[in-house]
């Protein structure tokens, strides 16, 4: 029992007595079925959804009850979550507290009309009284239904009462999302698709006296100064009473309004009705909405000082909702709660709060950077781990989606709902309900402890586990990537120092985990898991990661000319894309590598490759927007390179190729059909191998009956009558075998995956296997793509092939869609000018083969 209150103290969800409001919402076994059983439609806000489902947070929750939340697990059991995220303010109460509760079903009950609009409104007159009162001043009131719309109100009367248009507002403030309220965020991506013209914001850092001044003194046409006393969204910020002082007497010489927006500070939540109070300011305007509701109303409401108030605003600003009844009633039992006992429970409670993060903090200096409150609104802000030896800790860091993950951490192990501020991506704000006792408050602190132990031990594998869905393999993944178009470095200081000289002309190629192997050389503890699983954990992931770059590397031609590189790693698996091709799902990966292109083009690039399955996925680069891009297919060049190499085991083993058998694995691709288109002529015979795909056959009859002296089938076992064998194939499992191959036959694998499985190779000696398609640089520079397996001074053809349009100054499409000899020869003379060159292949088949440079694993 909270001390002299009677409303509060009530049984969380547990009591006989509670029942009557805390049923199993008998609706839901009446909702239509989804399309696919478990999944939401997606009719509504799909990405979202995709988003919470990627991060496991995609739960129902079915009732409420004070701090606690309820849903049912597959099995049907009901598990309790304690809800710290409170409504992100509204629920200063809890969950259906029962004083409220009554009130809205006694209203129900007696037929009191929800819209009675032009009648006197007896609930909203006794609540504006009562709000003006509580508020410390003589206001008049204008009631709404969201925060957002108490804004837009504040905002209106403010220009009607000054005639101007300018608002002095705060960086990091936020005041909802409706047009004008929108114009005040600091908050560049949720506000600059939809800047107004005529309506001007001056944006003043907080506590920053001297631009306080500035920027009052530099405005003319001055409509007000709006402020957040504890900025929410923007990672509970808490202005200075010096600060807020100095903006009310500067809005006193200017005679414009100090508008308090407390729609999540307002209500009692920080120890005081207002918050200002605390602050020392009685402000012109309030607003309030959130907890005035008491958790179940919507309702807002702006309170203007009487000696300002505009008597036409009365119907200038009006809705068909606001003024109700019943949000209004409900409002005035809120109001009723909050009492002296009530201020001073949040204050005790916040204190304990805001100590036991601060122990926390000062446990763990290295990994959370701040703690901040006042009251019951806290917030934890964690540092990004740039330097953690756990690999996707730093990635998670970089892409700033670190506290989104300890979110689905916190609620999948630990069953707490908490939740990073809209603009603060690396703070958890904690906003409980004044309701929450001693031991539910140490439960969020022992699990915050519990997070920062895992960040110390970089334990990603234990924070990110929880992601593996047991049961659901291989899912289609409807929801691919991030919509903030950003470039994520893999290395964010190293990259930013790089970013700082850069050539003038830039080139990326874009790539993708070979096979989720790659996450145990990350990281050895994913090695707890099988491969499937493995694979798993990453398509789930998927939603999430955005494209990291991954290095920037200044390469320089024979002629002295520099290009910058930037190799974009792309968040799947070659297995991953490979399911959906062959699925035929081809818009979940274009819109992984339409991120790329993007991320390529926010970094400045001219010419994008598209490297491993990224060619394949967007139909050799014809599926993609350029964005006034380059883009090659980078094969022209692989080609080119593939030729060189076998020419160079030709005049090795001293066979001549028109004595010789040429088999082309994968004849019917782009790749595979242009070697056949140059090489068939040299060759005594030649055998087009195909997949047998439905569409493919045809092609390569077509092909077969083009070429000289060329045959086509779809065995593998013609590989068996190759002297010389090309693999060109898009198959993740190595399809051939060593034992297939002729005596001292020559494999030139341009596959990725390799097409000859490494282990596979080395029972045969006698072979001469070339891992194709690759570069020597003139320059001989390291290009740092992780866990690729390249030595100092090695490019892909693809990756040497964007380099060579870079010192070409091409910036076109020429090079993508179906491939000629004329590309491959025209590619061929820029690698001689540039004085790029076939690498030492020999050494390339063993590098390309066997060997993984865990490079991952080594923390710079
Ligand atoms: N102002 C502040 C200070 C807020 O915190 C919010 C909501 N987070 C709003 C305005 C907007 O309120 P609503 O979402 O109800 O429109």
């Amino acid at each position: 029992m909270l001390p002299g209150n009677n409303f509060i103290d009530y049984p969380q969800g547990r009591d006989a007595n509670y029942t009557l409001f805390v049923k199993r919402d008998p609706l839901s076994p009446a909702l239509p079925p989804s399309p696919v059983p478990g999944e939401p439609t997606d009719a509504f806000k799909p990405r979202l959804a995709g988003m919470l489902r990627a991060l496991r947070l995609d739960v129902t929750y079915e009732r409420g009850a004070g701090d606690y939340l309820y849903y049912r697990d597959e099995a049907g059991r009901e598990v309790e979550v304690l809800d710290v995220v409170g409504g992100y303010g509204a629920l200063l109460f809890g969950h259906g507290h029962p004083a409220i509760v009554a009130e809205a079903q006694r209203l129900l009950a007696s037929g009191r009309p929800f819209h009675a609009q032009g009648s006197r409104r007896d609930y909203a007159q006794r609540l504006a009284a009562e709000l003006s009162r509580r508020a410390g001043g003589d206001y008049r009131v204008i009631f709404g239904n969201s925060g957002t719309e108490a804004v837009e109100a504040a905002m209106k009367h403010a220009m009607l009462e000054s005639g101007a248009r300018t608002f002095i507002a705060l960086e990091r403030g936020f005041h909802g999302k409706t047009l004008g309220a929108l114009q005040l965020a600091a908050h560049a991506q949720h506000r600059e698709p939809f800047d107004v013209a005529g309506l001007n914001v001056v944006r003043v850092p907080v506590n920053d006296l001297a631009r306080l001044e500035k920027a009052f003194a530099d405005t003319a046409d001055l409509a007000g100064f709006i402020y957040e006393p504890i900025q929410g969204e923007g990672g509970v910020r808490l202005l200075e009473a010096r600060f807020l002082q100095r903006a009310d007497a500067l809005c006193t010489q200017r005679a414009v309004p100090l508008i308090a927006d407390e729609c999540q500070t307002g209500m009692g939540r920080t120890g005081t009705f207002l918050a200002s109070e605390a602050l020392g300011v009685r402000p012109d305007y309030v607003i309030l909405s959130k907890a005035l509701g008491g958790g179940i109303a919507k309702i807002s409401a702006l309170l203007v000082r009487r000696d300002r108030y505009c008597d036409e605003f009365d119907l200038k600003h009006t809705s068909t909702y606001a003024e109700d009844d019943f949000s209004c009633a409900l409002a005035l039992k809120t109001l009723e709660l909050i009492d002296a006992p009530l201020l001073a429970t949040c204050r005790r409670q916040g204190e304990r709060l805001l100590a036991g993060l601060r122990r926390l903090a000062e446990a763990y200096p290295q990994i959370i950077a701040d703690v901040r409150g006042a009251g019951l609104m806290a917030a934890v802000e964690f540092r990004p781990l740039f330097r953690s030896p756990g690999f996707l800790l730093r990635f998670l860091s970089a892409q700033e989606d670190l506290a989104l993950v300890l979110t689905g951490y916190l609620l999948n192990v630990h069953r707490i709902r908490i939740a990073p501020t809209l603009s603060d991506r690396f703070t958890l704000r904690i906003e409980p309900s004044a309701l929450l006792t001693d031991a539910a408050m140490d439960r969020v602190l022992a699990a915050l402890g519990d997070v920062c132990a895992r960040l110390t031990q970089a334990d990603a594998f234990g924070l990110t586990r929880f992601l593996l869905r047991s049961g659901e393999k291989h899912r289609a993944t409807t929801d691919t990537g991030r919509v903030d178009g950003r470039a994520f470095a893999y290395d964010e200081p190293r990259f930013q120092e790089q970013q700082r000289h850069a050539p003038a002309t830039k080139v990326a190629w874009l790539c993708h985990m070979v096979d989720a192997d790659d996450l145990v050389s990350l990281d050895p503890a994913f090695g707890a898991l099988s491969l499937e699983e493995r694979e798993d954990y990453l398509a789930q992931l998927v939603s999430r990661i955005a494209p990291v770059v991954m290095s920037a590397v200044d390469v320089r031609s024979t002629t002295g000319a520099v290009v910058r590189l930037y190799p974009i790693l792309l968040p799947f698996t070659s297995r991953w894309i490979k399911r959906q091709l062959d699925a035929r799902r081809l818009t979940p990966p274009q819109r992984l590598v339409q991120q790329g292109i993007d991320c390529a083009h926010a970094l400045g690039c001219q010419m994008v490759a598209l490297g491993q399955y990224t060619s394949i996925a967007t139909l050799n680069g014809t599926r993609l927007a350029a964005r006034g891009m380059g883009v090659t297919t980078g094969n022209s060049y692989a080609i080119a390179l593939a030729i060189q190499a076998i020419e160079r085991a030709h005049r090795e083993t001293g066979r001549d190729p028109v004595d010789s058998v040429l088999v082309l694995a994968g004849a019917a691709g782009n790749i595979g059909r242009t070697c056949a288109e140059i090489l068939a002529p040299r060759y005594r015979r030649t055998i087009l191998i195909g997949s047998g795909r439905p569409g493919s056959w045809p092609r390569l009859q077509a092909l077969a009956a083009r070429v000289p002296n060329a045959v086509a089938t779809t065995g593998l076992a013609a590989v068996g009558e190759g002297h010389v064998v090309i693999a060109a194939m898009n198959a993740v499992d190595a399809p051939l075998s060593a034992r297939c191959f002729a005596p001292h036959a020559v494999l030139c694998d341009l596959s990725v995956p390799a097409s000859l499985a490494p282990a596979d190779a080395a029972t045969r000696p006698d072979l001469i296997v070339i891992k194709g398609g690759i570069a020597a640089l003139p320059g001989g520079e390291d290009l740092e793509i992780l866990d690729f397996p390249l030595t100092r001074g090695q490019a892909y053809g693809c990756m040497a092939e964007a380099l060579l349009l870079g010192f070409e100054g091409v910036r076109d499409t020429t090079f993508t869609g179906s491939l000629t000899p004329d590309h491959v020869q025209r590619v061929a003379a820029m690698a001689a000018r540039h004085g790029f060159t076939l690498a030492d292949y020999r050494r390339a088949c063993v590098l390309g083969s066997e060997q993984k440079i865990p490079s991952y694993a080594i923390a710079r």
